[in-house]
């Protein structure tokens, strides 16, 4: 299927690895031009050197902590014309819920709210001038089925989530859609080190919390980044038009409910 986006332009922020890295490489994969960050500058070259060979699209690298203000600028200073938005950065840590005082959730919702909030406002209005726009939220499946020790996520995640479901319903009208989707568990470095905490705090190996996790995913194994790359291309394509504010879970069936 063509997706109708060849020639486009998107940000996909957080995109050297794991999935920000999945959905820029499935967007380049349909001839569309990338900003892509991160913080760290080297993988931040090697994944775009790569992408540019792969894929033969433009591809313009930022090397900014995108939750915050200033890295938010840099980034805009290079995509102020995008017709794609991919938002993402890094997860919270994991604690338990006398752990997080007022300081780590605020650092919270400038990660994973407040940042995705500044750059759809700086951005959805170019779009909805140019009458076409999509904007993907990478969240997580805590916002349907918490996560207990990712306390901080459940909670700066469902602010987002309110705020998309409104302002989705706002921005639609101008051709730009607004949705949001939910990684279940993925093979990334993220869950590299996730499974290792785990693993150290039940005192054995994170091969076992891994195979543990997977007999719990009815696919019984963790996602790909291509996989969540592809349904990220695809909710931003032209045939996509009439998917507005919705809350889409990619997670091997892990959420057990009939809708
Ligand atoms: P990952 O494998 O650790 O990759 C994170 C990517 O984002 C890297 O390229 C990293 O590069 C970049 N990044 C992190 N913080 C950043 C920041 N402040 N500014 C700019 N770039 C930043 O993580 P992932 O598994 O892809 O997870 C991505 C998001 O999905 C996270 O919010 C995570 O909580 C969420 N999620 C993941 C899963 C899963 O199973 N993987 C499940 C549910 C939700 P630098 O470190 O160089 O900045």
């Amino acid at each position: 299927m063509d997706l109708g986006i060849k020639g486009r332009r998107a940000l996909v922020c957080a995109s050297s690895k794991g999935l920000g890295r999945g959905c820029a490489e499935a967007l380049a994969a349909e001839g569309v031009n990338l900003v892509i960050n991160a913080r760290s500058d080297e993988a931040l070259q090697e994944t775009a050197e790569s992408i540019r060979q792969a894929h033969g699209v433009d591809v313009v690298t930022v090397c900014a902590d995108v939750t915050t203000e200033a890295g938010q600028q840099a980034v805009l200073a290079e995509a102020a014309d995008v017709d794609i938005l991919v938002t993402n950065a890094g997860g919270p840590p994991p604690g338990m819920w006398t752990d997080w005082n007022r300081e780590d959730f605020i650092a919270a919702l400038d990660a994973n709210m407040l940042a995705p909030i500044a750059l759809m406002k700086a951005l959805v209005p170019g779009m909805a001038s140019r009458g076409w726009g999509r904007v993907v939220n990478i969240t997580s499946m805590s916002v349907k089925n918490p996560i207990a020790m990712l306390g901080l996520s459940n909670s700066a995640r469902a602010g987002l989530t309110g705020y998309v479901a409104g302002t989705a319903r706002q921005v639609a009208p101008s051709g730009v859609t607004i949705n949001n989707l939910l990684p279940g568990l993925h093979a990334t470095d993220r869950m590299v080190v996730l499974d290792q905490l785990v693993a150290d705090a039940e005192n054995t190996d994170p091969e076992t919390i891994k195979s543990k996790r997977c007999e719990e995913i009815p696919v019984g194994r963790y996602g790909t980044t291509d996989e969540f790359g592809a349904a990220c291309a695809w909710l931003c394509s032209q045939r996509a038009g009439f998917i507005v504010g919705q809350n889409i879970l990619l997670d091997g069936g892990t959420f057990n409910s009939t809708m």
